[in-house]
């Protein structure tokens, strides 16, 4: 698995004008893309370092285009949440990670993986999000506590309905992660009100572990998540030296290109 995906570049700038117009374009082409299913889902392995085993998997959605082949999530995902279009594409990552589970409960995955959706704004707004994913996992049989969403720290700042989705989420059972720990101008102020089940470390601390100044913050926060009973996901890592310290400092999860690049639902199953 060690081959670049094509989805690291990073996005190029534009005058204003251009970007607009090339903005219009894409919409319209995402739009084609979602009714002609050129979105892919991808799965992402999370390896429990203690044991080694895959404890679940992050889904990722990628987008085949035409004409310019591979565009980032990070891209598509801005534009779509700019327009409406972020419902139906939250709505159709949900069920294909609903239908994933089902063939990986179908192929005997014992204990069956759990799969990380990421939310947008929109969803987090939706006051009917909880009950259509009940929904979709009561239709396949599936238990709520295979189905986490991962919300972003800085979503959480802006969505004041976080503190009900959590509080719905836990009342079926279905667990949260805050995503993107420790990133851009954050506080602690979401982990002192908000009662997450998971937390994922962002990869820029993960990089720090190279210097002693990295080991020491990031054995804090695992001391942290531990004191909050939350499990700790370390997102990025990428050398056995990394899973190492991480293993050393107690953190729980790694997720990361040294576990494994985000999959296609075959290329897990063939694991
Ligand atoms: P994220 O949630 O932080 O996802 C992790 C990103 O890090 C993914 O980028 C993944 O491919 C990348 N990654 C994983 N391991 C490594 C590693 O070892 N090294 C490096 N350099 N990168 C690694 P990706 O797939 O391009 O997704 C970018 C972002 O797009 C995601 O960041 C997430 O915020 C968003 N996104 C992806 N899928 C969805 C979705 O279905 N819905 C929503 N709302 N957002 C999504
Ligand atoms: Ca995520
Ligand atoms: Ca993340
Ligand atoms: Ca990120």
């Amino acid at each position: 698995t060690g081959e670049a995906d094509g989805f690291d570049a990073a996005p190029t700038m534009q005058p204003d004008d251009a970007y607009a117009l090339d903005k219009i374009r894409l919409e319209s082409d995402l739009r084609a893309a979602l009714d002609r299913k050129e979105l892919e889902v991808r799965l992402q392995p999370i390896e429990e370092i203690v044991s080694g085993r895959i404890a679940g998997y992050e889904a990722l959605v990628r987008w085949q285009h035409p004409e310019r082949g591979a565009v980032s999530p990070a891209e598509f995902i801005r534009l779509a949440e700019e327009t409406s279009l972020i419902v139906p594409i939250g709505d159709y990552v949900l069920a294909r990670v609903c239908d994933m589970l089902v063939e990986l409960r179908e192929r005997g995955r014992k204990p069956l993986p759990f799969i990380a959706a990421n939310l947008s704004g929109r969803q987090i707004d939706d006051p009917g999000l909880v009950q259509r994913i009940l929904d979709l996992l009561h239709a396949r049989d599936l238990p709520p506590d295979k189905l986490k969403l991962e919300v972003t720290e800085s979503l959480v700042m802006d969505h004041a309905r976080i503190g009900d989705l959590i509080a719905h989420c836990h009342s079926v059972g279905m667990p949260v992660a805050l995503d993107d720990f420790g990133t851009g101008y954050s506080n602690l102020g979401p982990l002192l009100t908000l009662n997450f089940d998971q937390i994922k470390l962002d990869a820029s601390f993960i990089k720090a572990l190279d210097r002693p100044r990295g080991v020491a913050m990031v054995g804090v926060i695992v001391g942290m998540a531990r004191a909050l009973d939350c499990d700790l996901v370390a997102e990025g890592v990428e050398t056995r030296e990394q899973r190492e310290i991480l293993h050393r400092l107690g953190c729980r999860y790694a997720q990361g290109w040294l576990v494994g690049k985000p999959l296609s639902l075959g290329d897990v199953l063939e694991h």
